[in-house]
């Protein structure tokens, strides 16, 4: 359970003074060695941020507040990512950490073959490749995502929304990464499709032992995908547990209702609409709990105190936390106490 990525209070704004938005705010989650963690949330939780965070690819007027990302290489000591030198940051994107972006099947290049796209990227990073090899490194790339050599040739717009989506992760494990993010690759892809390129992925790892962050809206793929599961609200990570464990026995509020609110594994997708109210305004955060005002089960220190992440002391389970007073880490525990 060796960590590869290590997130700590990592706080990241948009924008400066009163009308700063805090979108990600003393987030710690860390990636281990070969896993899956999915990271979910709804819209405008902080999900992007945090990725964009820290593969230090925020668009202005984003601002890194705060905090550290820890990269663990397979040789060499680990060093922190927000310190990198620009040219210490490109050697870092694609080779140790790629991310596919959100709609990112759209961001092809429609005038170029996608076997031209795909060397370009290796030529970028080894450019004394020869014309052959990289070839060659292409059509194993497109192989190993599932696309017929005979496609090689084609340009973006002769492709599927799904085999488009299978290019940008041939992509993004040209440099064969030790970490990669996917922010909601599949979004505009149907169900079934989603389903396959996930499961792809997941098998992908398996055999290269890459990590993947996979950020999405659909919590159920990642119950059925993932090993580990963060769940975001407002900014911040409010519960961290097995995917089995989740799914069984939630123990955030919200992370309940974001389960009760999509359909069966297989069944239709429809929009979030299971948790009433609407998510909280990043400008002027409440001084409590930010999910409180929905919240079915608030109580008096909920309005008044932010909870902090940690081990439930009402579960004998470590490898879980949760952010919520109604299942205090040991230390908070007596914190609720004083408070009665
Ligand atoms: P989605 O599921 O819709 O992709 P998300 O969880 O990825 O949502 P983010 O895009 O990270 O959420 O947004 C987090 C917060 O930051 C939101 O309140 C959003 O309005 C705000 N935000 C995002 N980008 C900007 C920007 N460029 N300028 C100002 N605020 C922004
Ligand atoms: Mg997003």
């Amino acid at each position: 359970n060796e960590p590869v990525l290590e997130i700590k209070g990592l706080d990241v704004d948009y924008g400066v003074g009163a009308e700063a938005v805090h979108a990600v705010q003393d987030v710690h989650l860390t990636l281990h060695r070969g896993e899956v963690l999915g990271l979910a949330g709804e819209s405008g939780s902080g999900k992007s941020t945090l990725a964009y965070g820290l593969t230090r690819l925020l668009p202005p007027p984003g601002v890194i507040r705060g905090g550290e990302v820890i990269y663990h290489p397979d040789d060499g000591e680990p060093y922190d990512v927000l310190q990198l030198t620009p040219k210490q940051l490109r050697d870092f994107r694609w080779a140790e950490t790629s991310i596919v972006f959100q709609g990112a099947m759209n961001s092809l290049n429609p005038v170029h073959k996608v076997s031209t796209q795909l060397m370009d990227v290796i030529k970028a990073h080894d450019p004394r490749s020869t014309r052959a090899s990289r070839l060659a490194r292409a059509r194993e790339l497109l192989r190993l995502v599932g696309i017929a050599a005979d496609r090689l040739d084609a340009y973006p717009h002769q492709l599927s929304g799904g085999m488009r989506q299978r290019v940008m992760i041939a992509m993004a494990l040209a440099l064969e990464p030790r970490v990669v993010i996917m922010d909601e690759p599949t979004t505009a892809l149907d169900v079934v499709m989603q389903r396959q390129i996930l499961a792809q992925l997941v098998e992908l790892r398996e055999r290269l032992g890459f990590s993947v962050l996979f950020i999405t809206h659909d919590l159920s793929l990642l119950v059925e995908f993932s090993d580990r599961i963060a769940i975001m609200y407002g900014g911040r990570i409010v519960e961290q547990a097995r995917g089995v464990d989740l799914y069984r026995d939630a123990l955030h509020p919200y992370s309940d209702g974001l389960l009760h609110s999509f359909p069966a594994l297989r069944g239709p997708r429809r929009e979030l609409t299971g948790i009433p109210g609407s998510p909280p305004d990043q400008r002027s955060l409440p001084l409590g709990c930010a999910f409180a005002p929905r919240c079915p089960h608030a109580f008096e220190p909920c309005a008044g105190h932010v909870p902090v992440l940690g081990a439930p002391a009402d579960r004998d389970d470590t490898t879980r936390t949760v952010a919520c007073w109604l299942h205090p880490a040991e230390d908070d525990a007596t914190a609720t106490l004083s408070l009665s």
